[in-house]
């Protein structure tokens, strides 16, 4: 259909014809003539039409989807739209054929200053992704998942795909969705927790994921959904929880180098400047008690941060260690799960972490408890009965190496990294208490 796309024209293609298909984006009548702003995925680039052309297609509604033939032309050093990809040549149409015409009046302002509410942008998605910001977004989204998969494989991990519908999680019951299963009740996973552990166990020693999660709480804020896409992994023989921090300091650095690189044009036009972080600091959540403390928030002991302490402590990092990341240590025993191993010097933590980034927690880790014995007396500590979970003590009995992992989440990750301000403009249909369509 196309001999090019938008996005690939330059001034080396001037006097050639080229076949063109995209959407109207904009149609500007001038007296006889028109100018039409065509997209396809690559930018935008600017069509003239004249008189003939004008009087046949003037009623050509915006986001009709058009093909056309036309010469490219160099356009004035004056002219130049800085703001579009193809800005330094012009389409002087010769044929015009229109493939779908739009409706009228569109349902959303689809432009790049639109006005319309983030939840109606949501129910028509998909024209709001034809803004070049809404495609440049999920662009940045497929690469940051791309490049994560190669950053895992370079590393030596295997990808693993686990059940999302299950007999029942390791963590807190009350964050699952039940579904009723052939006479019996399942729960959609809100982690894939209990199958990495068991994979490492396995023998493929080093494993990843990437995959849906869901979790069943009533949160109305700007990092909750209920559904989203979780990158775990877990990693056996290590020696603490610092092996595993490790992999994923090496795993930003590669990840904000690399897209630095595949997606400049993109990060220019969202504005982002992205900054790869050098080492990550550590900062125990006992020292980040008496930096809150000193600017007035108190956090008692066995409490962890919420997410006003946790924005402050990224102000305080940033300000101190020029970082956008830190990584949070020690986090009390009566906030984690029974899984995470505890020091042998303080039983009143854990061996574990969480990463902030930008003032948000984006990872939670630890070093697991592999020791059948304790791991018991800590479920018991917590009121539970790991022979209640039959499968995930079997893990524990046939040889089981030190091992510790983390949990990400991607669209915080997007929604960080792009600093959108809300996580629902880092995926393309997010669902949260209220929303369940499209
Ligand atoms: P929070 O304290 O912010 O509610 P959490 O501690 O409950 O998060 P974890 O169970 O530690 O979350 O999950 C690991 C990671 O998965 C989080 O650090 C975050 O990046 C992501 N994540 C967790 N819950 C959600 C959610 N409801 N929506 C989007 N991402 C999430
Ligand atoms: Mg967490």
């Amino acid at each position: 259909m196309r001999t090019h796309h938008c996005g690939e024209l330059s001034v080396h293609e001037a006097g050639k014809e080229v076949t063109l298909a995209g959407w109207v984006d904009t149609l500007r009548v001038s007296g006889k003539i028109s100018f039409l702003l065509l997209r396809d995925r690559t930018g935008i680039v600017q069509v003239f039409l004249d008189k003939a052309l004008t009087e046949q297609f003037q009623n050509v509604k915006p986001q009709s989807v058009v093909l056309l033939t036309g010469m490219v032309n160099k356009r004035p050093a004056n002219q130049v739209k800085a703001d579009m990809k193809t800005g330094e040549v012009e389409i002087s149409a010769k044929t015009l054929e229109v493939l779908n015409m739009a409706e009228t009046p569109l349902p959303i302002e689809v432009s790049e200053d639109t006005t319309t509410g983030l939840d109606k942008r949501l129910d028509y998605r998909f024209l709001d992704v034809r803004r070049q910001k809404g495609t440049d977004i999920f662009t940045i989204r497929s690469k940051i998942y791309a490049l994560t998969t190669a950053f895992f494989d370079k590393e030596k991990f295997i990808a693993i795909q686990t059940p999302k519908l299950t007999a029942s999680g390791v963590e807190s019951g009350a964050e699952e969705f039940k579904i009723p299963y052939f006479g019996k009740t399942a729960s959609l996973a809100q982690s894939p927790q209990i199958y990495k552990q068991m994979f490492v166990v396995s023998g493929l020693e080093r494993v990843y994921e990437i995959g849906t999660i869901f979790r069943a709480e009533k949160s109305h804020t700007t990092r909750h959904l209920t559904e989203f896409t979780g990158v775990d992994f877990e990693m056996g023989f290590i020696e603490s929880e610092h092996d595993v921090m490790a992999v994923i300091e090496k795993y930003f650095q590669f990840l904000i180098k690399e897209l630095e690189k595949e997606c400049k044009e993109e990060l220019a036009r969202l504005g982002v400047h992205l900054r790869v972080p050098k080492t990550i600091p550590k900062l125990s959540l006992h020292d980040a008690r008496k930096i809150l403390k000193e600017k007035g928030k108190v956090i008692p002991e066995d409490d962890d941060l919420d997410a006003e302490g946790e924005k402050m402590i990224g102000a305080y990092i940033l300000e101190k260690f020029d970082s956008d990341f830190v990584f949070m240590l020690d986090y009390p025993w009566t906030k984690r799960p029974f899984y995470h191993m505890r020091p042998d010097k303080d039983k009143k933590v854990t061996k574990s972490f969480d990463l902030v980034f930008r003032g948000v927690e984006i990872a939670t880790g630890a070093q697991r408890e592999h020791r059948l014995d304790i791991l018991e007396a800590q479920c018991k500590e917590k009121g539970l009965d790991l022979k209640n979970l039959p499968f995930y003590r079997d893990i524990f009995r046939y040889g089981c190496p030190p091992h510790g992992g983390v949990g990400l989440g991607l669209d915080r990750i997007t929604n960080q990294l792009l600093d959108l301000g809300n996580i629902r403009e880092a995926i393309l249909l997010p669902r949260d208490p209220e929303r369940l369509t499209p």
